[in-house]
């Protein structure tokens, strides 16, 4: 942030620069064209083919000079701001680390004949999730890839989210609608009407707005019953002409903000219900990339030590990240919680018939014979009923 904080100085420099430059151009360029088209105005009075007076050549000739000495200053400015925006780019080289490749010593990987249809199908398959068909197949075509899927259930709730971050609740309410059965719990379908009735305070004036609050409003009030109250309040401050809203509604009165919230909210209740992943594998591997470089920065020079190279297996990080709550934090390792010992190929982990996992040699110790107790519900069954995981 610091990094970000200390561009924007510079930048603001240069824009501040390059917006005084542009008027003051726009004001001297304006004068001379004025000057100009007056004394084509006054020669025009001449009656044709009369030479002009000597007043009048000076007058023209003071004026080339004028237009010259202009057009030179303005050179001049327009060189130095060059100077301002290359500093920016100083700027940004200064601030920023701009080689990463000393901490990802293997990045070369995602080159390799194997790699490159992986990442490429990864890429595709990204695109179609944010419902840019048209986009993907482009990639699709151009790279060659298959195996993409190109209709998939997350594009259309990523075009409801869409809509609702441009203000337009309608196609997440009908979502909402066909599935309100298993949204009861959910504060989805209060943050859609609430955003609908506001709108329509705003398209179609505040008695339209009410009208659909009381059609849809009581269902949620025993569960929103505050935020329910504040909506109804709000409304007063959408009139034209109302005044500046007190603070506690301003948020409400920002339709912006209020359709970014919404469609984050819509994401994530979405996928809860579907059961799909709100980030797609390469927005995982991206965000996960991102939290992880700085810590790995900061080690870098411990990173070539040769015991810690030693130590560094093939995939596996030197240091345990924290990728947070929002889509980062992914298990793709298991631990056997009876052996407390990370999972591997010849030790994959092994789910139980009761849906408890444990890893195979903890299986094949707890066995016996035909029969195996779940060591923590403990339902009996036999351990050939056990199915391997994997993780992708
Ligand atoms: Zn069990």
């Amino acid at each position: 942030m610091e990094s970000c904080l200390g561009v924007e100085q510079d930048l603001d420099k240069a824009i501040s620069k390059f917006n005084a430059i542009n008027d003051h151009t726009d004001i001297v360029l304006q004068d001379i064209i004025e000057q100009v088209q007056n004394l084509k105005k006054e020669i025009a009075q001449n009656p044709p083919d009369t030479p002009l007076s000597q007043t009048q050549a000076m007058v023209v000739s003071d004026l080339a000079a004028r237009v010259k000495q202009t057009v030179f200053q303005m050179s001049t400015e327009h060189r130095e701001l060059h100077a301002t925006v290359s500093r920016v780019g100083k700027s940004i080289d200064k601030h920023f680390i701009a080689d990463y490749g000393s901490v990802a010593p293997k990045a070369e990987l995602f080159c390799s004949d194997i790699n490159r249809p992986i990442m490429e199908q990864a890429i595709a398959q990204h695109i179609y999730r944010q419902g840019l068909e048209e986009v993907g197949d482009a990639v699709v075509a151009e790279s060659g890839v298959t195996g993409v899927e190109r209709s998939c259930e997350f594009a259309a709730l990523q075009r409801c989210a869409v809509a609702l971050a441009a203000g337009d609740p309608g196609p997440a309410l009908q979502w909402a609608e066909q599935h309100a059965a298993r949204l009861e719990h959910s504060p989805l379908p209060f943050t859609l009407h609430r955003m609908q009735a506001l709108r329509l305070a705003r398209s179609e004036g505040v008695r339209a707005a009410i009208e659909y609050a009381r059609e849809q409003f009581p269902r949620h009030a025993a569960r929103h019953e505050r935020q329910l109250q504040a909506a109804v309040c709000a409304l007063a401050w959408v009139r034209a002409g109302a005044g500046p809203a007190p603070r506690a509604y301003r948020r409400l009165l920002a339709p912006a903000a209020l359709g970014a919230e919404a469609a984050e909210l819509f994401v994530r209740e979405a996928c809860a219900l579907l059961r799909l992943a709100p980030l797609s594998p390469l927005a995982g591997a991206v965000l996960a990339g991102a939290r992880v470089l700085p810590a790995l920065h900061d080690i870098r020079a411990k990173m070539t030590h040769p015991h810690v190279v030693a130590a560094w297996s093939d995939d596996e990080l030197p240091l345990e990240v924290d990728l947070g709550e929002d889509g980062g934090g992914y298990h793709s390792v298991f631990a056997c919680p009876i052996l407390r010992q990370q999972a591997s190929e010849q030790n994959p982990p092994m789910r139980l018939l009761c849906g408890h996992v444990i890893s195979r040699d903890a299986l094949n110790k707890l066995a016996m014979g035909a029969k195996l107790k779940c060591p923590y519900c403990p339902m009996e069954q036999a351990p050939a009923e056990a199915r391997q995981i994997y993780f992708s």
